[in-house]
């Protein structure tokens, strides 16, 4: 591993003061983690700095033809004041895959955690303290040459910043209405939607705008190929429970992979229920709420960890799940993982890395 230099900042910002009005990813604490990788030499450099601007040349790669890639992971602060991250080397090996596709250096995992657990204990006064609150860590590996040949970049930068986040629920978890997106799609066979690549997200804003003016808060997209399998939802995974059976659709190169949607099936397992990774029709889908058969549908993902869908609308047939209200699996799982995650229940899968 290599040794991680660290410059403080002169000029530390005002932390804000009302936890209860942070929001998503606005404000940005005072230091970041740098390192750079140049071809033949590998990643070098390794720095944290003060938080602040970059300046990159306007022919930089990343801004003609998209090679970024990026992760999000989450430091939670225990009731005694203690701090821990989630399974923050999955973030780093998922990068890693994704880095490949897109024909980016594999990341020096090792370092870069190092990276990320000294830049969290330099800003952990940044760590909120309110229940549900948390610090967003986001990783991120752009392409840097100042190059406007189409080819893989010789000069990549690996950064990670820090954004203290409120909580997602206010009022208690708020079952959300989602749109199942049948025009426009995200991800096909032998493309890149198992990698969190920014290019997926600017693919999918429109849709995710046509969807919010109708009222729904996020799109449901199905296969790029046929439109007919449940895929997922913007930035989460689709579970469906059949009363204490809990199905989601198997990965299958198009979806990504959510390290929340793993622990979700492995605790399920371990409380008793059944779960069951396979090819999911939407069809199939809308005849089983029809029909009472499907009890709850939810999405899984870093963000929100759980976040119950109450209704969903797919070509103008809009129907409302579990009466509207989150269901007893959804809430037990949602209790589960959040405890182990801030600390109130024991983490007996070793995925609570403490600082
Ligand atoms: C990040 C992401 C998820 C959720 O992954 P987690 O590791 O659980 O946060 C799901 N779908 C997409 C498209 C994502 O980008």
């Amino acid at each position: 591993m290599k040794e991680i230099t660290v410059e403080k900042t002169l000029a530390p910002k005002a932390r804000p003061q009302d936890e209860s009005k942070l929001g998503f990813g606005s404000i940005f604490t005072d230091h970041m983690f740098l390192m750079d990788y140049f071809k033949g030499e590998g990643w070098v450099n390794p720095r944290i700095v003060p938080y602040g601007s970059f300046t990159l040349d306007p022919s930089a790669m990343v801004f003609h033809y998209g090679q970024a890639i990026f992760e999000g992971t989450k430091c939670y602060r225990r009731a005694d004041g203690g701090l821990q991250l989630f399974r923050p080397q999955d973030n780093l090996a998922r990068m890693t895959r994704s880095a490949a596709r897109m024909c980016m250096p594999a990341l020096d995992e090792q370092t870069a955690l190092e990276g990320l657990k000294k830049l969290v204990e330099i800003d952990a006064d940044w760590v909120p303290h309110q229940p549900g609150t948390s610090l967003y860590i986001r990783p991120t590996m752009i392409a840097l040459d100042p190059q406007l040949g189409v080819h893989a970049a010789r000069h990549y930068l690996f950064f990670i910043i820090c954004s203290p986040v409120g909580s997602y629920y206010k009022e208690g978890l708020k079952p959300v209405g989602i749109y199942v997106e049948d025009e426009y799609v995200r991800a096909v066979r032998g493309g890149t939607g198992f990698t969190k690549c920014a290019g997926n997200y600017a693919a999918s804003i429109l849709a995710g705008d046509i969807a919010e003016k109708k009222g729904y808060s996020q799109v449901l997209w199905l296969d790029g190929v046929e439109q007919k399998y449940v895929e997922e939802v913007g930035s989460m995974n689709m579970m469906f429970a059949y009363g204490s059976h809990i199905v989601t659709p198997m990965l299958n190169g198009s979806i990504l992979p959510g390290i929340t949607r793993d622990s979700i099936l492995t605790l399920a397992q371990q409380l008793g229920y059944t779960v069951e990774e396979k090819r999911l029709a939407i069809a199939d889908i809308f005849e089983d709420i029809r029909a009472g058969r499907l009890t709850e549908a939810f999405g899984t993902g870093t963000a929100a960890v759980i976040s119950p869908v109450g209704e969903l609308c797919w070509k103008d047939e809009k129907l409302v799940i579990g009466g509207g209200q989150i269901g007893p699996v959804a809430q037990k799982l949602y209790d589960t993982l959040t405890g182990i995650q801030y600390g109130r229940i024991p983490d007996e899968n070793g995925w609570i890395m403490k600082l």
